[in-house]
């Protein structure tokens, strides 16, 4: 049985950073993977998502100046971009285990736990001095009957056929954005939620701008709702809500994701879970002083997202490799859905600030700016909150919210003050980021 440094379970952003940093090193490292090499965000997440979202944008700006100077539509040919799709990213997981396998041990399957520190993969064992889980999480099974009846966002992202009537089940980012896609490449949509609004990681007032705009396009919302059953008919299914029953083609089961903790044995190993994930402490290290947790998997607070993914890999390696003590710390997270438009956010929220001594909250109108008109881009909503003038909150509805937040996200982090931002800088004008200084 061959005994390794480190063996990486999973080679997700969260292990293949590490896997990456490793590379510079001489550790004797083994990655597993039993999926897709690369993990969720290139294969199945972010990555073509944001891929799909460029000839859905291109549709939705040009129905947006309709009247405008342009007279007809973009309309999307759902097959030929789903061909454009595959063929950038089918490659990619070979070429991602091919990189990993140039520095690295690979094996490809699943793994689970035999002990504390040994590992087994399609009936082989290895031992680790140090085991990194990061096999990230997975969608959510409905608890209805016809579950079986529904597809899951990785179907969507490579969905060859556009069905003419989408049910999605859930209203967060993913169903958003998804429904954002299939809707503008033609597709009628309906999204059923049992909470009383979507988005419900965003700023109510912001999210409510983004469903208004979807609802203009045509799209359904049922709130309130919850689905009892999925029934399979001659053509298409039926879902049973307890507020009637929808007509549809495709159901896209966006209910939410849960950690890949089923098939590790984790018990062999001592390794403690809970709802969220595996248990870390502040120094992702699990019950098991031999494994440490990174990613998705983990169960924390901050957003499941690729950069914090990322970001873990990072400090794991600086704590085990390179002497770092101190306790994982996060800085702050930027979060958006890709929806038309977009939402973003990043820090405090207004709403928790109400009544707090030395804060103050600016509401801007974004829609003034030449910019936003020429686009027709009527959303634009900015939200600022400072905190004794350091700005520490920052959240936006707009085409271009992910953007500008990303704009607001340095001096926020940073902890810049109006005076030293002006001070230091002169933008480009106009673009996005010209709003910044004005508004600090
Ligand atoms: C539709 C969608 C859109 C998204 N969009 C965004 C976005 O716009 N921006 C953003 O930042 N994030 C986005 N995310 C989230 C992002 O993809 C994840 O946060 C990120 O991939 C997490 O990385 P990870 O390494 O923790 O896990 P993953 O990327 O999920 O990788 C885990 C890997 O572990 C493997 N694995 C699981 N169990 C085992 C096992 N027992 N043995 C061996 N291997 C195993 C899996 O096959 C997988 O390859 C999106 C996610 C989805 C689903």
């Amino acid at each position: 049985m061959k005994t390794y440094d480190y063996i990486l379970i999973g080679s997700g952003p969260a292990a293949y950073k590490m896997s990456n940093l490793l590379a510079n090193t001489k550790r004797d490292v083994l990655v597993i993977d039993g999926g897709e090499f690369g993990g969720t965000c290139p294969n199945y997440g972010c990555e073509p998502k944001i891929f799909l979202e460029g000839a859905a944008r291109a549709v939705l700006q040009s129905q947006q100046l309709l009247g405008r100077g342009i007279s007809q539509a973009a309309t999307i040919d759902w097959s030929q971009l789903m061909q454009t799709k595959l063929d950038r990213f089918n490659p990619w997981p070979a070429q991602t285990r091919e990189i990993i396998a140039k520095s690295h041990d690979v094996a490809d399957g699943y793994a689970k736990f035999v002990d504390s520190q040994t590992i087994e993969v399609n009936g082989k064992q290895y031992t680790g001095d140090r085991i990194i889980i990061a096999t990230g999480q997975h969608p959510n099974q409905l608890p209805v009957p016809g579950h079986e009846f529904t597809h899951t966002s990785t179907d969507v992202l490579s969905l060859t056929h556009l069905p003419q009537h989408v049910t999605f089940i859930g209203a967060g980012y993913v169903s958003m954005e998804l429904a954002t896609i299939l809707g503008a490449a033609g597709a009628d949509i309906t999204i059923i939620d049992h909470s009383s609004r979507p988005l419900k990681a965003f700023p109510e007032d912001k999210a409510n701008i983004v469903k208004q705009a979807m609802e203009d396009r045509g799209i359904e919302f049922m709130l309130n709702t919850t689905v009892k059953q999925i029934d399979r008919q001659d053509e298409g299914f039926i879902v049973e809500t307890d507020h009637g029953e929808v007509p549809t083609d495709y159901v896209v089961n966006a209910s939410g994701r849960r950690p890949n903790i089923d098939q590790l044995n984790l018990a062999a190993a001592k390794i403690e879970t809970d709802r969220g994930g595996i248990v870390v402490d502040d120094h992702l290290q699990t019950t098991n002083p031999h494994v440490y947790a990174i990613g998705d998997v983990v169960s924390r607070p901050q957003p499941k997202l690729t950069p914090v993914a990322e970001f873990e890999g990072q400090y794991l390696f600086d704590y085990l490799e390179k002497g770092a003590t101190s306790s994982v710390e996060y800085p702050v997270i930027a979060t958006t859905a890709f929806t038309f438009p977009e939402i973003a956010e990043a820090g405090v929220r207004a709403s928790d600030v109400v009544g707090k001594e030395g804060y103050t909250v600016k509401n801007l109108d974004l829609h003034y700016a030449s910019l936003a008109a020429g686009q027709n881009d009527q959303s634009g909503k900015l939200t600022l909150v400072f905190h004794n003038e350091i700005l520490v909150g920052a959240n936006e509805v707009s085409d271009y919210a992910a953007d500008d937040i990303n704009n607001f996200l340095p001096v926020i982090g940073l902890k810049v003050t109006g005076k030293e931002y002006r001070r230091a800088l002169i933008a480009i004008y106009p673009a996005l980021a010209d709003k910044v200084g004005g508004s600090l």
